[in-house]
């Protein structure tokens, strides 16, 4: 490293150089080196012949001392800090011995090595400095001069009083460095790591990952809802539940694991030598172990996690980030309260308009997610049904040839399409037996109701097709009984899609039928309750999914 003159003098940058910097202890022992080699050439000019000598050697050693120290500087290894303490202190103490009673006057100065040793040196040679200033003084004022012993106990007793004082100063000093550089990384609410320690601490362990060709995996949880936690509850609330929180990851996690609170509710945890399924695992752990904690609160409590792997979904400190981040969001925009894992093809699985990017977020599609989410949880006990009639409408749409933006929009219609359900007291919608002609009368009105929240929403195309995803080809589906392609195509399929997902799972009032069976009711019903290009485009989705390794519809 290069020094300019005047940061090596200490006139420049003060600020920048640490207190243990080498240069800040070269500096420190350099000036007084350069004053006592002045004052010994000063104190030479008036001397005695037989002092002369004496003085103009310390005079030489002291400049030669203070020149070194210029100009090694910060290179100089570390004994030779304490080989220059015991050099100017064994020049004090010839002075002290030679110099009658005259060279008294160097006794004060002898604190200075000793204080100095306290502060730069290790303990054992910072011992050694001040014991050689305290206890050479004394033998020196008594073998030289031979002064009353009780003066020479006095003088040496204050010389190692005032390198003690020096000494516990610098311990204090310690221990605040520590405790603020200990503050500085981490988070006074939950006791974990910050944002600045998360971000040191990956770095490291990323380095760790390079240089062992291990996997490294990051968990990115962000509360679900969590404003609303506070709005209701307030903020005393909203805090012990994080606390909660980082007490539910901390013990989850496993001993090389780090939790980290990385924004306002958002956690981070590291995990060295894991891939994405352990790290899956764990983070799947996180999350039911939250929803447990909090099911007996008075506010239910839920995370969203999205988990990135080194090596295999990215290299950099950043792209894992960003990607654990971007499964995070597929997690939101998939209804919260799940676990994501990057992939490539992430974005296919998030209605698009939620996916293109976190900026351009629709914010009205996710507050709609959401509310479906909510009226699916009453009705089915999960949102997993209607992820599921996303997924197989978008497959229909993407079979007949439907542009990719449709797609992702039928998708999003397959997810939301009961949305209207909101409107539908519980004691209907979760009634257990067969329906009465009012229960009826109330539960035919959502698709009405589900249209007229999406229209509110600047969705007019999904508000039509949810207003219509119970209309029948033959015209006797409502609520306006419209009839064969008057029905828009993706309505028709989002009927079959729910027809044959409600078909395949079990009911409160019967068992699921089999794949086989559904599809043969499909086929069957097409042309009366269900479009009939439809039906066959979804045969077809069905026939080429069971070939081996293409198993991604059907999770
Ligand atoms: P979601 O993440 O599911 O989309 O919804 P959310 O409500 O959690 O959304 P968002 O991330 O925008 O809101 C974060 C909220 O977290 C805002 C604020 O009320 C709350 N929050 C952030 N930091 C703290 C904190 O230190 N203490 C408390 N009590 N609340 C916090
Ligand atoms: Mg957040
Ligand atoms: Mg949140």
């Amino acid at each position: 490293m290069a020094f300019s003159l005047p940061k090596r003098l200490g006139l420049a940058d003060r600020a920048a150089s640490a207190r243990t910097d080498r240069g800040v202890m070269a500096r420190t022992l350099m000036y007084p080196f350069a004053i006592g080699g002045t004052v010994a050439l000063v104190a030479a000019g008036g001397a005695a012949p037989h002092e002369l000598l004496r003085l103009a050697a310390s005079a030489a050693v002291c400049w030669a001392a203070a020149a070194l120290l210029l100009a090694a500087y910060d290179a100089l290894p570390e004994w030779a800090f304490t080989f220059l303490c015991a050099v100017g202190t064994g020049l004090l103490l010839w002075t002290a011995y030679s110099d009658g009673t005259a060279g008294q006057a160097v006794a004060p100065l002898l604190a200075v090595p000793a204080a100095y040793g306290m502060f730069f040196l290790r303990k054992a040679e910072a011992g050694a400095v001040a014991a050689l200033a305290s206890g050479g003084y004394a033998a020196a004022a008594l073998l030289g001069p031979g002064l009353p012993v009780g003066v020479v106990v006095v003088t040496a007793v204050g010389i190692a009083a005032a390198a003690a004082l020096v000494g516990m100063q610098r311990a204090n000093a310690n221990r605040l460095i520590w405790r603020l550089s200990d503050a500085a990384v981490t988070d006074a609410l939950t006791g974990l790591l910050n944002r600045r320690g998360f971000q040191e601490l990956i770095e490291t362990e990323l380095e760790r990952a390079r240089r062992s060709g291990q996997p490294l995996s990051l968990i990115i949880g962000d509360l679900d809802h969590f404003k609303a936690l506070n709005d209701r509850f307030g903020h005393g609330a909203g805090d012990r539940a994080l606390e909660q929180l980082a007490l539910i990851l901390d013990t989850a996690k496993r001993r090389i694991d780090t939790a980290a609170r990385i924004g306002g509710e958002e956690f981070a945890v590291v995990l060295p030598d894991s891939d994405h399924h352990a790290a899956y695992i764990l983070a799947e752990r996180m999350r039911r172990e939250v929803r447990e904690t909090f099911m007996y609160e008075p506010y239910e409590l839920t995370i969203s996690l999205g988990v990135a792997t080194f090596p295999a979904h990215g290299t950099s400190v950043e792209a894992l980030v960003a990607q654990a981040d971007e499964a995070l969001y597929a997690a939101k925009a998939l209804g919260r309260d799940r676990t994501m894992v990057y992939s490539d093809d992430l974005e296919d699985s998030v209605p698009a308009e939620l996916s293109v990017s976190r900026r351009h977020a629709d914010r009205n599609s996710s507050t709609v997610i959401a509310l479906a989410d909510v009226v699916a949880s009453r009705d089915r006990g999960t949102s997993a049904h209607s992820q599921a009639v996303g997924r197989y409408s978008a497959a229909i749409a993407r079979a007949l040839g439907l542009p990719e933006a449709v797609v992702e929009r039928v998708r999003f219609s397959g997810i939301v399409r009961d949305i209207g359900k909101i409107a539908i007291p519980d004691a209907i919608l979760r009634k257990p037996g067969w329906l009465s002609a009012e229960d009826w009368i109330a539960m035919r009105r959502h698709p009405e109701i589900g249209a007229s929240i999406l229209a509110g929403a600047e969705m007019e195309d999904v508000s039509e097709w949810v207003l219509s995803h119970h209309e029948r080809p033959d015209g006797t589906g409502y609520p306006q009984g419209l009839s064969g392609t008057d029905i828009p195509l993706e309505a028709r399929i989002l009927a079959v899609a729910d027809a044959y997902e409600a078909m395949t799972s079990d009911r409160v009032y019967r068992a699921a039928l089999s794949a086989e069976d559904a599809r043969a009711e499909l086929v069957r019903c097409a042309g009366t309750q269900f479009d009939q290009r439809v039906v066959e485009a979804f045969i077809r989705v069905l026939d080429e999914q069971s070939e081996p390794g293409r198993l991604r519809l059907v999770t």
